[in-house]
């Protein structure tokens, strides 16, 4: 019996392995302790026999209603992943599994790899419409890599669309999203994808927080810094990417402001909007609305009766992304956020909410920008 978490994105310190019916686990925080909830590593053992896992220090994790009907993530072949079913008591979350290949990878959602995030830079930079754009370097000296995609036809004056994920960089789900997104953006059969080009300009961040992601981070860079709580007041030494990322929003102005997530807790699609912010207007109410409207006709994935509560008037964390942008664009900014769990109206027993359903996300996204595009200025 092994386990490993010394790989892209791994995460867990084994404590004790001693017994297989109590292995005892725990899970690394982020730089800064501040942080954890993501886990992903291999368990290798035999094939048939059965494996208990208890995480010890779950009941400290960043949170604990995610843990409630909650099930991990699990693949054989890092391309399927399945559902593993949990107990969360207390504070010890235990995964029980019988092994039926000599190894299993499990996680808190299905990771999106690092090398994965750079397969897909290099395919679609081979797409003409497409040029990636160098942003800056993050702390640990990777990449920021904005995708732009144009039709390069600039008679038109076109609207300014600005798509960010991963600033929490254990919110898989939302670059699994961004890749559904962008494959159906440059599909040459998609009459959807190919109206938007003509009337917008889409600049795409797939990962906003590529440091954070491969060290396993649940919600901060390498230096602890949650990015999301950085758009007032960014700074080069805690949070480039978000200083490099509002630069180039500088040079481009944005229209329409779409900020990827995924919560621990709430089992539903949902957005969050930019209502507190003190220029919020009935303009951007309406755009909202029908944003609103037009995706969940788009998606039966998506809802609008469950969210987070929506802020009064003027009581908005100008720190957040989305109401940043907001404010200083006067523009429509939604966060989306996507569940770890699964959507409790439409539940998928084997795979919970998945990559797949994240993709399917994006694609149906595309319908609801392309509603709201003409009116956006
Ligand atoms: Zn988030």
């Amino acid at each position: 019996m092994h386990i490993t978490a010394n790989f892209d994105a791994g995460n867990i310190d084994v404590i004790n392995l001693d017994n297989k019916n109590n292995i005892q686990l725990a899970i690394r925080p982020d730089v800064g302790e501040e942080f954890f909830q993501w886990f992903n590593f291999r368990l290798s053992g035999e094939v048939g026999e059965q494996y208990v896992l208890n995480i010890v220090n779950a009941g400290q994790a960043s949170y604990l209603a995610g843990w409630e009907n909650y099930q991990a993530v699990a693949s054989y072949d890092r391309e399927y992943w399945f559902r593993l079913p949990i107990s969360y008591t207390d504070g010890k979350l235990t995964i029980t599994v019988e092994l039926e290949c000599d190894t299993i990878q499990i996680a808190y959602f299905a990771p999106y790899s690092y090398e994965r995030h750079q397969d897909l830079l290099a395919a679609v930079q081979t797409h003409p419409l497409v040029t990636l754009e160098h942003l800056g370097e993050t702390l640990d000296k990777r990449d920021l890599t904005l995708v732009n995609i144009s039709d390069g036809n600039n008679e038109v004056n076109k609207r300014n669309i600005w798509i960010t994920a991963r600033q929490h960089p254990g919110e898989t789900m939302a670059e699994w999203l961004v890749e559904g997104l962008l494959y159906s953006l440059l599909d040459s059969d998609n009459a959807t994808a190919k109206l938007l080009l003509e009337k917008a300009n889409v600049y795409i961040v797939p990962n906003m927080n590529p440091d954070g992601s491969v060290r396993g981070h649940l919600r901060t860079n390498a230096v602890g810094t949650n990015l999301n709580r950085e758009w007032s007041n960014p700074s080069l030494e805690k949070s480039p990417e978000v200083f490099h990322v509002i630069n180039k929003m500088e040079t481009t102005g944005v229209d329409l402001f779409y900020d990827v997530h995924g919560d621990e807790a709430l089992p539903y699609v949902f957005l969050a909007g930019s209502q507190g912010t003190p220029s919020y207007s009935d303009r951007l109410a309406r755009l909202r609305d029908k944003f609103s409207e037009v995706l969940k006709i788009a998606s039966a994935d998506f809802q609008s009766e469950v969210g987070y509560d929506i802020d009064a008037p003027g009581t908005a964390n100008m720190t957040i992304a989305t109401h940043w942008v907001a404010e200083r664009f006067d523009c429509l900014a939604n966060t989306l956020e996507m569940p770890f769990k699964d959507n409790n109206n439409l539940p998928f027993e084997d795979t919970g909410w998945s990559p797949e359903r994240s993709a399917k996300l994006g694609e149906a996204s595309l319908v609801a920008m392309l509603a709201v595009v003409d009116d956006l200025r």
